[in-house]
């Protein structure tokens, strides 16, 4: 993973909507970096000129890009991630810049305040998301799909969960969907059951979710979101695109939620 390497070809212009993909190789499972494919293709197809900028562990966090994407990781990669965002400050100051963020499950527990890994571990996190993760005791893993709670998005939300945390949120985060099939963010350990089951988190320009998938290929109202609020449009004003295949795409995988509870 070279960075820049996707924008090689084609010169950044000041108009050009950069989107920053964080450390693939520690944050990248389960196909969550065509998150940021997604969204580049999103983009060009309503005639916006997007390219990704690849940021690897071993390049500094610009803080200005458009739009971040960042993925789901095994225990140990997210903890060298963990560590990288906690050392430079190029991360937070693009949350506090109000730059759009995508976070997919241990990138959700890497901006709360800390997690405990499988292993009892205590890492401390970024501390820009209201949460903290305790290991639920248990792997949840399967298809879940939640229905959204928030303003700009009306279908349901559909993905694949593997994670061993349990996720609990504080006063200033929000969850993204209530649950109708799955985990979403889960239970820790001991701790009581709530009686409304979410995914995800919303807190200022982050949205995170455990959802893998790519996530936003299987949501494109989620997509475009992201991108209106990058490009600072209405979504209603973005060109509605006909993708094919992802109908069918959303309805094989909602059929393959249904009734499942990880
Ligand atoms: N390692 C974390 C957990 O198991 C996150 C896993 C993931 O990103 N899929 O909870």
């Amino acid at each position: 993973a070279g960075t820049g390497a996707e924008g090689r070809g084609r010169p950044a212009s000041e108009s050009t909507l950069t989107i920053g993909l964080l450390l693939p190789e520690v944050l990248g499972t389960y196909g969550d970096t065509g998150n940021a494919w997604i969204l580049r293709e999103r983009a060009r197809r309503r005639g916006i000129d997007a390219r990704i900028l690849t940021i690897d562990l071993d390049t500094p966090i610009p803080s200005s890009l458009d739009l971040y994407t960042m993925g789901g990781g095994e225990d140990t990669a997210q903890a060298l991630a963990a560590e990288k965002f906690d050392r430079e400050p190029g991360l937070r100051r693009a949350v506090e810049a109000g730059r759009p963020l995508l976070a997919i499950c241990a990138s959700l527990q890497v901006l709360g305040h800390w997690y405990r890994d499988a292993r009892g571990q205590r890492v401390a996190g970024l501390g820009v998301l209201d949460v903290t993760t305790d290991p639920q005791g248990r792997r949840t893993i399967g298809e879940l799909a939640s229905d959204p709670l928030i303003e700009g998005l009306t279908e349901r939300l559909t993905g694949f969960e593997n994670h061993g945390g349990g996720t609990v949120l504080g006063p200033d985060a929000a969850p993204l969907g209530r649950v109708v099939a799955g985990t979403g963010n889960g239970v820790p350990q001991g701790a009581p059951a709530p009686e409304a089951p979410c995914d995800g988190v919303v807190q200022g320009p982050i949205i995170a979710t455990y959802m893998h998938g790519p996530a936003l290929a299987r949501n494109p109202q989620l997509a475009d979101l992201l991108l209106a609020r990058a490009i600072g449009r209405d979504p209603a004003s973005l060109a509605p695109l006909d993708v094919p295949g992802v109908p069918a795409l959303r309805a094989e995988r909602l059929r393959a939620g249904s009734g499942v509870r990880g």
